[in-house]
């Protein structure tokens, strides 16, 4: 047992706890005297189950005790923590049913009464058995000012008692944990204090050479502010390493995949690019290039290819497709929604027809391929994986003249195919896949993704993002994929001007969007159904129909929105490309990928509701042509200051990249790193931004790590396999 943070452990420990025993952290509470029994639900379900787990479990603030702040006497932006005695409680009727229970709230240190405070408490009135006249309690909230009154709304509080517990929670740097129901902060504050003292910390598995005994200890209860960041760096670093980890050990594992190298002359590119009305834009001959490289390297590719709407990410798809087929290859794009593969695949066959390659769709309300196409010329480029089978469309005839007729035979075999998820799905059906592209890829998981990948034969990988990654995180979120970046959009592209408004604007928002329609321009209106799950959805889309239609006559409106029959929605979004709708009241279903350049109106009601990167998505929808583009946020007058500042990013700028770092900023990395789309365990401590060093440095030793020893057999990295192997399965089971 090595306890080298013992003398401070001990430190204000009452004699009562200083047990002899030590306990492994994977003992179960309920082996635990000191536990009480009717706490064991409440704390398992804040998932606290063992001795470890409670060690494991975090302060998300701390309140310096050792010196309370003074008695406010002016409302202040920040929190204060405050220590003082209740002197005057009150239940009081506010109207109707409600109550609110308030207390007079004083400092007597020192004798000297200070301004008295007021806290209150609304629709509580169980408040009111918590808290008595004469209880010292500690309080923390924001105080705000109303006539000559300090008042702090559902302040955080606890009583203080006068027991030989006071050294654990007073008078100290005290951690405020995440508490839940029949939880208090106060009691898990005991029990971590008690928990400290006798586990064996030393068990506790560390990844990184230094002990994490001394970190574990300070992170609760540390001696001091320095202590406590020394302690908190050491962790994150943990932390951070473990993510680390898990992203290299991920691109280990992809190198070792089996890939083949698909060289081709480029002739099929070349024609396409000479049948565009346009030329590339930089960034696009930039990207075309790097992933040409990888696609003619024996190695797999895997490709994240990231570009702010309208950068024209589809058409580097399809440049990538193309190398693909010309290798003799078929070439699968794997969109996530159903609107968006037809549109796809519509787009792709404008551009392929004259090539003469067939394509596909494959969807789960629709599958259609292009009827027989008399070959594409030039096939003698087409190498030797060419496949003797055709795997839909009318089986050729001259199957046994495989040789001489090979070129006839694959005419009937589509060469590219969109679908939706139902692509993960067929279980068969793909022919020498070579490569897969996965469009708009943060709605799909991880887990997904590797399903799709493992199938076929070894293909090549290009995932498609519009949703930006701030410069600042790509290499923690993505670092097992190489990064491709359009950075700018296409020269003809008309400004799109964005316009904040409060609702009661709405009447000349109307006119103006029926201006544009008579000049031959098309609208989205999109209303805030944030959760489409449910079937009261469906009957507020009707409604929001309803309102619309008569404010936009005499012109013709048409209605989209997730819970609609698949067929319904094509029918909707066809009427509308084909310009035989003048608007689209629409929910977010419109944020991905439609694309119908003769819309330059957007208007979006009670923008207040939707995020950031997702108002940004919607914005992609126009601005997609010459024409000037007009984007109006309308939003509640009453909504809260922070979603304003958010809606006058969007009023500011329209590049995505500082819309992203500036939600990131809004909104803190939150959940960032534990979503499906990246497999990785949410942060505890870590902070993206701040401890971004740290992070960089965890990833130069996971990569020196695996350059010494890749599968982790040497004896000193027996623990980081082992982390490795329980974290594939935690990752695996979680996804069901
Ligand atoms: P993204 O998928 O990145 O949001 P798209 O690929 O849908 O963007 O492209 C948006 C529009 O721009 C499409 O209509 C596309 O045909 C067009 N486009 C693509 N590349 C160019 C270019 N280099 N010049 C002009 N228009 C382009
Ligand atoms: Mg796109």
């Amino acid at each position: 047992m090595a306890l080298d943070g013992f003398p401070i452990l001990m430190q204000g420990v009452p004699l009562a706890l200083m047990k002899s025993s030590t306990f492994k952290p994977d003992t179960p509470l309920a082996q635990l005297e000191w536990v009480p029994r009717v706490r064991l639900n409440p704390l398992a379900r804040l998932g606290l189950s063992t001795i470890g787990d409670l060690i494991g479990h975090y302060p998300r603030r701390y309140e310096d005790r050792r010196r309370f702040d003074r008695f406010p006497d002016t409302e202040m932006e920040h929190p204060v923590c405050l220590f003082g005695v209740v002197t005057k409680t009150a239940l009081k009727r506010i109207g109707g049913w409600r109550r609110m229970f308030e207390i007079t709230f004083e400092n007597d240190a020192a004798g000297l009464l200070s301004q008295p405070l007021t806290c209150r408490w609304f629709n509580m009135p169980y408040m009111q058995k918590m808290i008595a006249v004469g209880q010292h309690l500690v309080i923390f909230g924001r105080p705000k000012k109303k006539g000559q009154r300090i008042f702090i709304d559902h302040p955080e509080f606890e009583t203080v008692e006068d027991d030989d517990e006071m050294s654990i929670h007073m008078n100290r740097i005290t951690p405020v944990h995440p508490a839940g129901d029949g939880v208090s902060p106060r009691l898990l504050r005991n029990l971590i204090f008690q928990a400290l003292a006798c586990t064996d910390l030393s068990a506790i598995p560390s990844l990184l050479p230094a002990s994490d005994v001394l970190a574990l200890h300070d992170i609760h209860f540390p001696q001091t502010f320095e202590h406590l960041e020394a302690a908190r760096r050491h962790l994150v670093r943990e932390e951070f390493f473990c993510i680390q980890l898990l992203i290299q050990a991920r691109r280990t594992d992809w190198r070792r995949l089996p890939g083949t190298a698909k060289t081709t002359t480029g002739k099929l590119l070349d024609r396409l690019l000479q049948s565009l009305p346009f030329a590339l834009t930089d960034s696009q001959i930039e990207v075309i290039a790097e992933i040409r490289r990888d696609l003619s390297a024996p190695q797999r590719m895997n490709r994240l290819l990231q570009g702010d709407v309208g950068s024209g990410k589809t058409l580097v798809a399809l440049a990538a497709m193309l190398l693909a087929v010309e290798a003799g290859w078929q070439a699968a794009l794997m969109a996530p929604t159903q609107i968006l593969a037809e549109q796809h695949y519509l787009n792709f066959k404008k551009f392929l027809e004259p090539l003469q390659i067939p394509i596909a769709l494959r969807a789960a309300g629709r599958t259609e391929d292009t009827a027989p196409l008399p070959l594409f010329a030039n096939a003698e480029d087409r190498g030797a994986h060419a496949s003797p089978r055709a795997i839909s469309g009318v089986p050729p005839e001259n199957q046994v003249r495989r040789d001489a007729e090979l070129h006839t035979r694959d005419a009937y075999a589509p060469r590219i195919i969109i679908g939706t998820h139902a692509l993960l799905y067929e279980s068969s059906g793909f022919d020498k896949l070579g490569l897969i592209v996965i469009d708009e890829q943060h709605k799909f998981g991880v887990l997904q993704r590797a399903r799709l990948i493992a199938r076929g034969d070894s293909p090549d990988v290009l995932v498609m993002t519009a949703t930006p990654i701030p410069r600042t995180l790509t290499q923690t979120l993505y670092g097992d994929l190489d990064v491709s970046t359009l950075r700018e959009k296409p020269a003809n592209r008309g400004t799109v001007v964005t316009a904040v408004r409060e609702t009661a604007k709405l009447p000349e928002v109307i006119d103006f969007v029926k201006k544009q329609i008579a000049r031959g321009r098309q609208a989205y209106i999109v209303y805030p159904l944030v959760d489409e799950s449910d079937k009261l959805a469906v009957k507020s889309a009707t409604a929001e129909f309803e309102r619309w239609r008569p404010l936009l006559a005499p012109y013709s409106v048409g209605l989209l929105h997730g819970r609609m029959p698949p067929d319904e929605k094509e029918e909707v979004a066809a009427q509308f490309r084909a310009g035989r709708l003048a608007a689209l009241i629409a929910t977010t279903v419109i944020e991905v990928g439609v694309d119908v350049p003769n819309a330059n109106i957007m208007v979006v009601e009670n923008a207040e509701r939707f995020g950031l990167a997702q108002l940004h998505q919607l914005r992609g929808r126009i601005g997609r042509a010459e024409h000037k583009s007009f984007c109006v946020l309308l939003h509640d007058p009453k909504a809260a200051e922070p979603a304003l500042e958010k809606l006058a990013v969007l009023e500011e700028t329209s590049d995505g990249f500082e819309i992203a770092e500036a939600d990131l900023r809004l909104r803190g990395p939150g959940d960032l790193l534990g979503t499906a789309q990246t497999g990785l365990p949410p942060l505890k401590l870590g902070d993206l931004f701040r401890d971004a060093e740290l992070m960089k440095e965890t990833a130069a030793l996971a990569t020196s790590v695996f350059a010494n020893d890749p599968d982790l057999r040497k004896t000193e990295n027996r623990a980081l396999r082992m982390f490795l192997a329980r974290s594939t399965a935690k990752i695996a089971a979680s996804a069901g």
